[in-house]
């Protein structure tokens, strides 16, 4: 069998290794019906139980009440920036609140912009979305139909510490690359929703907390599977639900649950893990330039500059040589992404420390 890697990739990224082999044990047939979960029936015993279980763990980890809906969904994130104003906007309310830190909340306001005048609340684009706003910074609307933010932007790795204060208004969070990463004050989110593939499973399923309220919004002129209501009148199960992505965040809940012991364990050991890298960036004589400024700095995307382009792709093929893997920055910004989510073990961080200080030692 391949030796495994230390893989930094930003999404999709590294699972934990026991859930891997649980999926491995389990391919061939699962105990009830006898067949693999790419066999069996999305409204099968079976799959019920699984999708159950994924919901129930998913409102136990992050203690999330009878008010809010959970929703498996297909079409990523993005399809979510466009259901998102399909949904909430009303007439009474055509317009919301969109405070960009980075590259995704850009993506989101410009499918929205498709569907309604948005206001820009705060944008970090003057200083290369290095920090995010404080409360006062904001312009919001008081009748804006919802307050949108990505509460980490996983492409320069800048992440809010606390959720922005948006009065009455609804607030909306794209928790794409955070999501389960630590605690979250839910009955401060009017929705939070994140694809699968960074924190919680493989590509294909999208998890959306959506306050019941706000389910009254949806017009019965939508296209089914872009409603909301519909989706959560359903069990998710309009369609043919993408069951082995489910299934997988079924078991990274179960993980995070047992293994980790909830989520104020998971983001304990978060914050030593990012404290590592940053530490190795503080330390380094201004050798690695971190993206973020301190105060905002991501706990799962860690992004920094190296002196030129030449060390960036040494240091990049280097530490992939070493087993480091994926380590370059996104296409669009260059320099290097350590991406550290939940499932990235604390000893693939110390790997890439002792790398990054030797390799310092070697060409500073
Ligand atoms: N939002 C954020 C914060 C992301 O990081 C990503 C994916 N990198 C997306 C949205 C888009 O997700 P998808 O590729 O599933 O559409």
């Amino acid at each position: 069998m391949t030796q495994r890697a230390y893989n930094f990739a930003a999404g999709p990224a590294t699972l934990p290794e026991t859930v891997l082999e649980q999926v491995q044990r389990e391919m061939m047939a699962l105990p009830g019906p006898k067949a693999s979960i790419l066999e069996i029936s999305h409204r099968s015993p079976t799959f019920k139980e699984i999708i159950e279980a994924a919901e129930k763990n998913i409102r136990t980890l992050l203690g999330i009440s009878d008010d809010y809906s959970v929703l498996f969904l297909q079409g990523g994130g993005r399809l979510l920036f466009s259901m998102i104003p399909m949904n909430l906007l009303t007439e009474s309310q055509p317009s919301a609140d969109y405070i960009l830190t980075g590259s995704w909340g850009k993506a989101a306001i410009k499918e929205a912009k498709k569907l309604g005048s948005m206001n820009v609340a705060w944008d970090g684009a003057d200083d290369k979305y290095t920090y995010t706003p404080s409360d006062t910074d904001l312009k919001l609307d008081p009748n804006a139909a919802y307050v949108h933010y990505t509460c980490n932007e996983t492409i320069e790795g800048v992440q809010f510490a606390a959720e922005p204060q948006a009065g009455q208004v609804p607030l909306v969070c794209d928790a794409s690359s955070d999501f389960m990463h630590k605690p979250l004050p839910i009955d401060r989110y009017g929705m939070i929703y994140a694809c699968a593939q960074k924190n919680m499973g493989p590509a294909g399923v999208s998890i959306v907390v959506v306050r019941k309220n706000l389910l009254e919004r949806s017009s019965d002129e939508l296209g089914s599977y872009l409603d909301f209501k519909l989706h959560a009148d359903q069990g998710s199960l309009m369609n043919t639900a993408p069951t082995f992505a489910i299934y997988v965040v079924r078991l990274v809940t179960d993980w995070l649950l047992n293994d980790i012991g909830g989520l104020d364990k998971m983001y304990s050991i978060n914050q030593a893990k990012a404290k590592m890298l940053y530490d190795t960036i503080d330390s380094s004589n201004g050798f690695y330039d971190g993206h973020a400024r301190k105060d905002s700095r991501s706990l799962m995307n860690v992004s920094f500059r190296l002196p030129s382009e030449e060390l960036t792709t040494q240091f990049i093929d280097q530490a992939d040589a070493a087993d480091l893997t994926a380590l370059a920055g996104h296409r669009s910004v260059g320099g290097v992404r350590a991406s550290i989510y939940n499932a990235m073990p604390v000893a693939g961080v110390e790997a890439l420390r002792d790398f990054m200080i030797d390799f310092r030692d070697k060409h500073a």
